[in-house]
């Protein structure tokens, strides 16, 4: 090769070399649950990738076009195996899921279709058929009912609800339509009817 040759390969791995963890490492960070803003994370790990890339490139500028080749081809095997281990997508992500009223994570295949979650369908047939008088205080009872009932689960806890090997997320702009009073008076009156079945099961001994 030409010396002039030599120094356009060269200084094109050096670019290769900032360049890569820039667009590498924000797809790393994808999966991370965080309560960063999707691009402000991407942003930021795009920020960091080009501190190491500049630090990477810097430490091989000096070196041999084969070291600089080894290097770099070590880089992208590292990253590319990073990002392959990690988590699959959430159904939510994957089939573009609905957001549950009732529950808050994204498991609703279409309108009026059961929640994978909840297991509630938001639909007017149920409504009557559990006898509630309002599509409000069906979702309100229904609520106060998953979350009293589902274990390991808060309002806004956890992110991704996990059911086997499928995994949910949580809408972040959910909020419950029961306040903090109505929850606890609500789980007082569970307590009040367990020790009465307690009470019941005891007696008939
Ligand atoms: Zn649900």
């Amino acid at each position: 090769m030409m010396k002039e040759e030599k120094n356009k390969a060269s200084s094109i791995l050096d670019m290769a070399m900032l360049v890569t963890p820039v667009i590498m490492l924000p797809q790393l960070g994808e999966s991370l649950n965080t309560n960063i803003p999707e691009l402000a994370l991407s942003a930021l790990l795009g920020g960091i990738g080009g501190g190491i890339g500049f630090v990477l490139m810097w430490t091989i500028k000096e070196k041999q076009i084969i070291t600089k080749s080894v290097a770099l081809a070590a880089l992208f095997l590292l990253f590319t195996l990073g990002i392959a281990s990690q988590n699959p997508q959430t159904e939510s992500a994957k089939r573009a899921l609905l957001t549950c009223q009732i529950c808050g994570y994204k498991a609703i295949p279409s309108e009026g279709v059961e929640c994978e979650v909840c297991f509630i369908p938001i639909t007017e047939t149920f409504r009557q058929d559990e006898g509630y008088d309002s599509m409000e205080e069906m979702i309100v009872e229904e609520q106060l009912l998953f979350f009293s009932i589902e274990e390991d689960v808060e309002v806004n806890r956890p992110e991704i609800y996990s059911d086997g090997e499928l995994r949910y997320n949580k809408d972040p702009q959910w909020k419950p339509m029961f306040t903090m009073e109505q929850y606890e008076s609500w789980l007082r009156e569970l307590e009040v009817i367990e020790e009465k079945i307690d009470f019941e099961v005891d007696t008939n001994q």
